[in-house]
């Protein structure tokens, strides 16, 4: 059994991913080739957002969006320290400051309520400057924009949606990619969508901060590569991964249908053992089930579980076992265990289950007899 199985979905497409791959290998266009621009526009109308801007990494895109929003020395960028570390290494890498700010323990999204308490915190001790949020999706649920939109108007701060794991997910009948003023997303191999190497996307509906991307995204070009008006980075997702997931994007709305059955079917399972507690999805909002991540009663509990399921075979993994604010990494930002107890909870009573499309019932049903026993 695979935890992501990506070998299930090239059967059913390898044929027509050689096929991208040698058109690129025809015409040598490696750097912007023309299937970028296609992927854009495809990207674009599934997301149903006005740019679609695709780039080197889900990480880079952070970077990217915080840089063409102007975010560094001197701003504050909010986030929650239950996410991948890339959330808040983007904001260190654009010069910004990292605000960490607790989750809501039904959907390990960023709480706003506590979020506004934090940028009153941060406004009282007067430091840094609030600049931004950054919302994470985490697992491929999105987090609660409406709120978090109020609140951003309210102290002037923008919002980026770090979609990483999201893409596909809808807020409010509406594509997530929409929520916030610019939503980032990876194509590392096994998020929801992936292409064979590393990619990422960002989108926005504003015409200035698309222009702004594109030329961040190329060494901050103005009307051409050797004219350089801002400080920017090399950013481009190679024309080959864009043949790739051009093949991918045509199979990932089925793709995503599928999940959401594995997902349901979970739930169905596990749901009268005592010790677990399924995930669950807000109501307006869809998931795309990056990942099924399951709180056990305790940590104990946890582990033994684990054990249990490794050894019959099914592999597991643990997102995320340690809180950002005590990383080592961003221990200079004067965080102690203890801050943000929601994530550290969280962190000692979660896992996840394999999740893919091609996911077998009978899979399903060996897993949760083994949780069960
Ligand atoms: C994967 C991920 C990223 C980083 O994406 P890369 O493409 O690996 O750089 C950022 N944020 C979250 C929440 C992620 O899961």
């Amino acid at each position: 059994m695979e935890f992501v199985d990506l070998k299930a979905q090239q059967k059913i497409i390898r044929k027509n991913i050689e096929a991208g791959i040698k058109k690129v290998l025809d015409h040598g266009k490696y750097i912007m080739g023309p299937e970028v621009g296609e992927l854009e526009a495809k990207l674009a109308k599934f997301a149903k957002v006005r740019h679609a801007i695709t780039c080197s990494s889900g990480t880079d895109a952070l970077v990217m969006a915080l840089m063409a929003l102007g975010a560094g020395k001197g701003d504050g960028v909010f986030t929650t320290p239950f996410t991948f570390v890339a959330t808040a290494e983007a904001i260190c890498l654009a010069g910004a400051t990292p605000v960490f700010s607790d989750i809501d323990p039904v959907g390990f999204n960023i709480d706003p309520g506590k979020l506004e308490t934090a940028i009153k915190k941060v406004i009282k001790r007067n430091n840094i400057k609030p600049k931004a949020i950054i919302a994470v999706d985490l697992f491929g649920q999105p987090a609660d924009y409406d709120k978090i939109n109020k609140i951003a108007e309210k102290y002037g701060l923008f919002v980026i949606g770090d979609g990483a794991q999201s893409f596909g997910a809808k807020y409010k009948k509406k594509s997530a990619c929409c929520a916030a003023d610019i939503a980032c997303t990876s194509f590392f191999p096994a998020k929801p969508l992936g292409c064979y190497g590393d990619g990422g996307a960002i989108f926005t509906n504003n015409d200035a901060l698309a222009e702004n991307l594109i030329s961040i995204r190329v060494h901050g070009k103005g009307s051409h590569k050797y004219e350089n008006v801002r400080i920017g980075i090399n950013g481009r997702m190679d024309t080959i991964q864009a043949a790739i997931l051009l093949e991918k994007l045509k199979i990932f709305p089925k793709e995503i249908e599928l999940r959401q059955k594995a997902a349901k079917n979970y739930t169905k399972l596990i749901s009268g053992i005592s010790y677990l507690k399924p995930p669950a999805i807000k109501d307006d909002v869809t998931s795309v089930w990056a990942q099924y991540s399951l709180l056990a009663r305790d940590e104990e509990k946890r582990n033994e579980l684990i054990k249990k399921l490794n050894r019959a075979g099914v592999p597991t993994a643990i997102y995320y076992p340690k809180p950002l604010h005590i990383q080592k990494a961003f221990k200079d930002l004067g965080y102690k265990k203890g801050d943000f107890s929601v994530s550290e909870n969280a962190a000692k009573r979660i896992f996840s289950l394999p999740m893919h499309p091609y996911l077998k019932h009978e899979d399903q049903n060996f897993i949760a007899k083994t949780l069960a026993d």
